[in-house]
């Protein structure tokens, strides 16, 4: 019996093992992507109806045609990679909420939400292709998944989180949105790890390239963030507290690792 519940949780754990695009990290993702997207679908559309959408044009503008120009370099290189299962469970959607607060975060699926008081900061469309890179690797590395699954996998253990998730699937939800603070605070993430942090700052200068931006935006744009830090609460951009002049150094050292996708034309 032991070998059996042993067997169990290493083929769970085995199946449940993926590497992130880019860094190739090794992630344990246990929610079906199918499951996490059709949950953000929910949570984000009830976060819109409650929402002021920003009636900027300017800033709708921007965050529009970067999104659009960053979401196809980044269906491109889904689609020559092998990424086309990925792919096919994102459905993206990009706005701008009026709110102060300097923030802008991402659900899975590509669910994107800017606020208008990231835009000052944000300045032009380089700014934006900086925040938006950043928000879309969290989508594409699944830490929003990862990160749920550490929950799950702390109340019910590795063999019977794929039951729970099948037969509790209003836990599910609650944890999702526990994950994501719908319903107390609409957006304010629970904070992402160090380690997701840095690695979306990674990849964002990567997909940023990949769209036609210069990644050396993301230098001179968080260091405007850290000229403002210390304000509350604390933007998901800004979660983690790695100091901000060891983010800016990581981006420095990124730079030429991102600067071979740049796309010239
Ligand atoms: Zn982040």
């Amino acid at each position: 019996m032991k070998k059996i519940i042993l067997f169990l949780a290493f083929a769970t754990v085995l199946a449940a093992c993926s590497s992130v695009m880019f860094t190739g990290r090794r992630q344990m993702k246990m929610i079906p992507a199918s499951e996490m997207a059709s949950m953000a679908v929910q949570s984000y559309s009830s976060f819109i109806d409650s929402s002021a959408l920003s009636t900027n044009e300017e800033y709708n503008e921007m965050v529009q045609t970067v999104g659009a120009n960053i979401k196809r370099a980044v269906e491109q290189y889904m689609t020559d990679n092998g990424y086309k299962k990925q792919l096919a469970l994102l459905d993206w959607e990009f706005n701008v909420i009026e709110s102060e607060e300097v923030n802008a975060w991402a659900m899975p699926g590509g669910k994107i939400a800017f606020y208008t008081g990231i835009m000052p900061v944000c300045q032009d469309e380089n700014g934006v292709a900086v925040v938006m890179g950043h928000e879309i690797s969290h989508v594409l590395a699944g830490h929003g998944n990862e990160r749920m699954t550490q929950q799950l996998m702390a109340q019910f253990g590795s063999i019977a989180l794929s039951e729970a998730i099948k037969q509790k699937p209003e836990l599910t939800q609650t944890i999702f949105n526990t994950s994501y603070a719908i319903g107390a605070q609409y957006g304010a993430l629970l904070p992402y790890s160090r380690l997701h942090e840095r690695e979306a700052d990674r990849i964002g200068q990567i997909i940023m390239a990949m769209a036609g931006y210069d990644p050396v935006h993301a230098i001179a744009l968080w260091e405007r963030m850290d000229a403002l830090s210390g304000g509350d609460p604390v933007p998901e951009v800004l979660s983690t507290h790695p100091s901000n002049s060891s983010r800016i150094a990581d981006m420095k050292a990124n730079l030429e690792e991102a600067r071979k996708y740049l796309v010239k034309d």
